[in-house]
C-alpha cells in the first residue's frame, strides 16, 4: 500500500541540526545565541496560531539560496521516505525566499532539485504547493500568477496565513484565473476560523479543505444532523487534511483528547493524517499515527493512504 502526505509546510519542516548549521553558516544570531534549537522552534505552548506563525520568520531566514532550499527540500523528503510516505505534497510561500539573486521561478527550482535528489536516490515522489499569504492581498495575486506561470512545475495552489479575517472571498479572482488555469486548489480553512470559512473555501474551487476540522460545528453533537456545509464535505468526500499535533499547539483545542478527527472519521469524513509543522510541533507523520491510534480512530492507517482522485499528482 503507498502513503501520501497532502499537508506539510517546507518552513515549518527543517531538521533542528540543519537550522543550526545553517544559522552557523549565516551567522543567524537569533538561532546560534539560544541555547537548544528545537526548544527555541518549539511553539506546543504558543496562546495562538498568529504567535505559532512568529516561529517562521527564523527558518524562512535561513532558506534565501538556492543551496539551502535545496538541501532542505532534499531532506523533507528523505524524511518522510523514512517515514514511509511514498507521495509528498510539500508546501510553500514562494516569495518568502525572493532577494536580488533569488527570483521566484528559482525558488521553485531549487525545491524540485532537492526533490528530484531524493527521488533518485530513494524512489519518493514529491511536490510542492505555492501558497500565497492571506494578509497580504497583492502577496496572493503574484503567487497565483506564479502558479499560472510554473504550472509544469507545481502541483497546486493554496492560501495560507492567519485565517480570521482573511476569507477565500477576498482572492476570488486568483482562484478563478487558477482553476481556469486547471491547477489543483487547496485552501487553509476551518483552523482559525469556523464553517463559514470552509463554505467559502468550496465556493472559491477548494478541491481539499487544509485542516477543516471546525466541519465539525456544523455538526449537531447530540443528534448528529449535519448543516448545509458539513453535509456538502461528508457527501463529496472532499478531503480533510487534519493535524492533531498542530491544532493543539496553535490552542484550537485543549489537549488530544478534545480534537474531533475521531467522531469525523466515524461520521464518514474523508480525512487525511498530516504533520503541518514538523519542526514547530516537534513530530513527525509517524508520530500523528501515533496519536491517531492512541485516540482510538477507526482503520487509523487508511489514514495515509494515497489515493489517485484525492492526491494532487497527475
Ligand atoms: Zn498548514
Amino acid at each position: 500500500m503507498y502513503s501520501m502526505v497532502l499537508h506539510d509546510h517546507l518552513d515549518g519542516g527543517l531538521r533542528p541540526l540543519t537550522a543550526f548549521e545553517l544559522a552557523k553558516k549565516l551567522n543567524y544570531r537569533p538561532l546560534l545565541d539560544c541555547e537548544d534549537v528545537s526548544q527555541f522552534f518549539n511553539r506546543s505552548q504558543s496562546n495562538s496560531l498568529e504567535e505559532y506563525l512568529e516561529a517562521f520568520t527564523h527558518t524562512i531566514a535561513l532558506m534565501q539560496s538556492f543551496e539551502n532550499i535545496e538541501r532542505i527540500s532534499y531532506e523533507a523528503a528523505v524524511d518522510m521516505h523514512t517515514d514511509g510516505i511514498n507521495y509528498y505534497e510539500c508546501r510553500y510561500a514562494p516569495f518568502y525566499s525572493v532577494n536580488d539573486s533569488l527570483s521566484p521561478e528559482n525558488v521553485i527550482k531549487a525545491i524540485n532539485s532537492g526533490f528530484k535528489l531524493a527521488e533518485k536516490e530513494l524512489g519518493i515522489f514529491s511536490g510542492i504547493i505555492l501558497c500565497g499569504m492571506r494578509h497580504d492581498l497583492e502577496n496572493v495575486n503574484l503567487v497565483s500568477e506564479l502558479a499560472i506561470k510554473e504550472k509544469d512545475n507545481i502541483i497546486g495552489f493554496d492560501i495560507a496565513g492567519p485565517e480570521k479575517g482573511y476569507s477565500p472571498k477576498y482572492f476570488k479572482r486568483s482562484f478563478l484565473k487558477v482553476k481556469e488555469a486547471n491547477i489543483n486548489i487547496t485552501i487553509h480553512a476551518g483552523e482559525g476560523d469556523g464553517v463559514n470559512s470552509i463554505q467559502d473555501a468550496l465556493d472559491n474551487g477548494a478541491q481539499r479543505i487544509g485542516h477543516g476540522v471546525r466541519i465539525i460545528e456544523d455538526v449537531d453533537s447530540q443528534t448528529n444532523k449535519l448543516g448545509k456545509t458539513a453535509s456538502k464535505i461528508l457527501e463529496d468526500q472532499i478531503p480533510l487534511e487534519v493535524c492533531i499535533t498542530s491544532n493543539i499547539h496553535t490552542n484550537m483545542y485543549k489537549n488530544y483528547e478534545e480534537h474531533p478527527i475521531k467522531i469525523l472519521v466515524d461520521l464518514g469524513f474523508n480525512v487525511y493524517l498530516n504533520t503541518d509543522n514538523r519542526l514547530m510541533s516537534n513530530t513527525s507523520i509517524m508520530q500523528e499515527l501515533k496519536i491517531a491510534k492512541m485516540l482510538n480512530v477507526k482503520n487509523s492507517d487508511e489514514l495515509l493512504k494515497y489515493s489517485a482522485s484525492d492526491s494532487f499528482f497527475k
